[in-house]
């Protein structure tokens, strides 16, 4: 991965006001919540799409009128973004399977929702070239939370 200082605070709005155009036709509550000034190195165009990813999963996974919040946090050692909805949530058994390739979850709304299935390989991909992880937590009918956890070495922290 092109290693480039990337402008995180800047790369945040730019991702909400995406996020907030794709959800015009959703109408969902989107909430911005940075508390960290930390930036990362790696590739911008690489890792938007992959957190573009992650948001726009959020959005067409929860029934209308939801609520989603992305975040990016740091606590002097490792950064986090976080997806944050509370939609259609996740089996379980999906878990280990989910970033698979063409993967995708049979359920009537997966169905009916366009897509590939190629979004989250694409992911995890982007994430191993920068040395990040993906945590997933999800309750089914209740909601999920993506986050994407940068080591120390990905982090650059401004004067
Ligand atoms: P693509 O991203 O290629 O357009 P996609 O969104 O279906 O298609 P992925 O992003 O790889 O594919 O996601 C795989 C599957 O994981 C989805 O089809 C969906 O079933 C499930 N999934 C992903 N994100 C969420 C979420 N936030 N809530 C519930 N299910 C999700
Ligand atoms: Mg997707």
């Amino acid at each position: 991965a092109k290693n480039q200082i990337i402008e995180m605070p800047s790369l945040m709005n730019q991702l909400f006001d995406d996020a907030q155009a794709y959800n015009i036709d959703y109408g969902h509550t989107l909430n911005l919540d940075i508390d960290s000034h930390c930036d990362l190195i790696g590739s911008d165009m690489e890792l938007a799409s992959a957190f573009s990813n992650l948001i726009t999963n959020a959005i067409k996974y929860t029934p209308k009128g939801g609520t989603i919040t992305i975040g990016w946090h740091d606590d002097g050692e490792s950064a986090y973004f976080v997806v944050q909805d509370n939609g259609i949530g996740i089996d379980p058994k999906h878990l280990p399977r989910l970033t698979e390739r063409f993967y995708r979850i049979d359920s009537d709304r997966s169905r009916r929702t366009g897509g590939t299935g190629l979004g989250l390989a694409i992911v995890k991909h982007v994430l191993m070239q920068h040395q990040a992880h993906l945590e997933i937590e999800s309750k089914e009918n209740q909601g999920s939370t993506f986050k994407v956890v940068f080591p120390k070495e990905r982090l650059s922290f401004p004067e």
